[in-house]
């Protein structure tokens, strides 16, 4: 069947493949689903993305644009039910949501969206649906149409083995304290982790609504067709493989995703409207020399208090780099006060360090040969941004499964120090001093550790690199999909 469909593909006579893409209205998910659509429109498919409203902006400034270089991706809006689950009109996005009770409400609200989904399916009737690992029950559906589901969690191997360890073994519960280290068993190396850096869920499988969410997330991996994951195997093989050939996982592994955006308008413009303009941005780098302005960003859902901005700003005056600094303040992102800030912190600062207060280009800024270094909260988009960067990083783990990402940077890659974060938290973040902000910054940046992180990190830009150009193995990956799915439908 399989060669039967390779032939059929090549001499045209089985029309494009259509695929598609339903994301999960965060940024962390959107942003890599317009890549992972771009990239399979470069190979030959038919992508259309479903969203809402609200979130259409995200795609549509992208897709328009890239248009007119011949790569077409259409967009099809449905309505999110706001009301329905008890939220307030307009939110649609999960960086408006900051409790744990609005959270609920949205993954209720988005359960909400099944209908429309079919609907769309119906009128559309696509080859295959990639929905977001969040919507688990999307098999279901694509299963009334006769197409495969796959999923997309955008996140490493790495966290999606050590989510799944803890769910089969519950290694958590052999320890009598929430500080105590527990070991993930049967995993490719010796990772220690404590209850303290694991989710609610995954701490204890309680009867939340997003306790059964997370689960059904997991059981899903299982019923639908396969996932498809955004890294690429020579930076976690180990994982690769104990993913599929332990955890008995069907996956494709076909990134980094943002290595799709090469021109300084595709790295300029990913997810929302850059706060700085992109030019004055790269002209402030510009007279920089290379690896010497540290970048420091913690994604699109951070909530610090204003004490602990107020820390970051004394650690980095007092580490003496030159820095750009990604200001957002969570739920008080509105208030027009700066109490955040020092005394005089940004006039004092004014050419050695850049605050933007927003939303950075940040793919252009990791990508510009000034920065030496980023500061992350190792949300999965941004710690490939930095590894496809050639970057040493310094990781400041919140919530969702950057703590597993930062075990990775820090103890498997070894391109990354801890900044100390020992705590999950959703809630507005404090807890971390001036000090360890102004020794990380340091070390990252200057001297022999750096230096050697630095190079490791280099390496991994140029493996990167390769395993998404011709022949390389996110490349080949995406192909053996691409195959699979033509003779699916064949
Ligand atoms: N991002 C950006 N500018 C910002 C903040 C974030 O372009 O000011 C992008 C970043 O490049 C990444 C995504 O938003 O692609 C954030 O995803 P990640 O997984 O790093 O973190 P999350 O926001 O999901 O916690």
């Amino acid at each position: 069947i399989k060669d039967a469909a390779r032939k059929a593909v090549e001499e045209g006579t089985m029309g494009q493949l259509h695929v598609l893409f339903f994301p999960f209205m965060a940024h962390g998910h959107m942003i890599p689903t317009l890549d992972m659509a771009k990239l399979f429109a470069l190979r030959g498919v038919k992508p259309t993305i479903i969203t809402t409203a609200l979130n259409a902006p995200i795609f549509t400034k992208t897709i328009d644009r890239i248009k007119n270089l011949g790569i077409e991706i259409s967009l099809i809006v449905i309505r999110f039910p706001a009301l329905e689950a008890g939220l307030p009109e307009g939110c649609e996005n999960a960086d408006q949501v900051h409790s744990e009770e609005m959270i609920s409400k949205f993954f209720k609200a988005t359960g909400m969206l099944q209908e429309q989904l079919e609907h769309v399916l119906r009128e559309t009737r696509p080859d295959c649906l990639v929905a977001d690992m969040f919507f688990p029950w999307a098999t279901d559906v694509a299963a009334k149409f006769n197409i495969p589901r796959l999923i997309f969690h955008g996140t490493s191997f790495f966290a999606l083995c050590a989510s799944e360890t803890i769910r089969l073994y519950e290694p958590q519960k052999s320890v009598s304290s929430d500080s105590e280290h527990f070991i993930l068993p049967r995993f490719p190396h010796e990772i220690k982790l404590t209850r303290m850096q694991l989710a609610g869920h995954d701490r204890e499988h309680g009867d939340t609504y997003l306790s059964k969410v997370f689960i059904q997330v997991k059981e899903s991996e299982l019923t639908s067709y396969g996932v498809i994951v955004n890294s690429f195997y020579e930076l976690e093989p180990a994982y690769a493989d104990h993913y599929r050939m332990v955890l008995g996982r069907k996956a494709w592994h076909i990134g980094p995703l943002s290595l799709c955006n090469r021109e300084v308008e595709d790295k300029g413009q990913r997810g929302k409207e850059a706060a700085i303009d992109k030019h004055d941005c790269l002209t402030w780098l510009d007279s920089k020399k290379p690896d010497s302005v540290l970048y420091v960003c913690f994604g699109s859902m951070p909530n610090f208090t204003d004490a602990q901005l107020y820390e970051i700003a004394k650690g980095l005056e007092a580490s003496g780099q030159q820095f750009i600094w990604v200001v957002r303040r969570g739920e008080k992102e509105e208030e027009e006060n700066e109490k955040w800030q020092p005394e005089g912190f940004e006039e004092r600062m004014k050419g050695k360090g850049l605050i933007i207060r927003g939303w950075a280009p940040q793919v252009l800024v990791l990508d510009h040969e000034a920065v030496g270094g980023f500061v992350t909260h190792c949300g999965w988009n941004s710690v490939l941004e930095g590894v496809s960067a050639g970057l040493p990083m310094v990781t400041w783990p919140l919530f969702a499964e950057q703590f597993y990402n930062e075990k990775l940077v820090t103890e498997i890659l070894k391109i990354g120090l801890s900044i100390g974060a020992h705590e999950w938290t959703r809630k507005a973040t404090d807890g971390i001093e001036r000090e360890a902000i102004e020794k990380a910054a340091k070390q990252i940046m200057v001297g022999e550790e750096a230096e050697e992180m630095r190079s490791r990190a280099r390496a991994f830009k140029d493996t990167a690199r390769k395993a998404v150009e011709e022949g390389g193995s996110s490349y080949t990956d995406l192909n053996t999909l691409i195959e699979e799915l033509n003779s699916y439908r064949h």
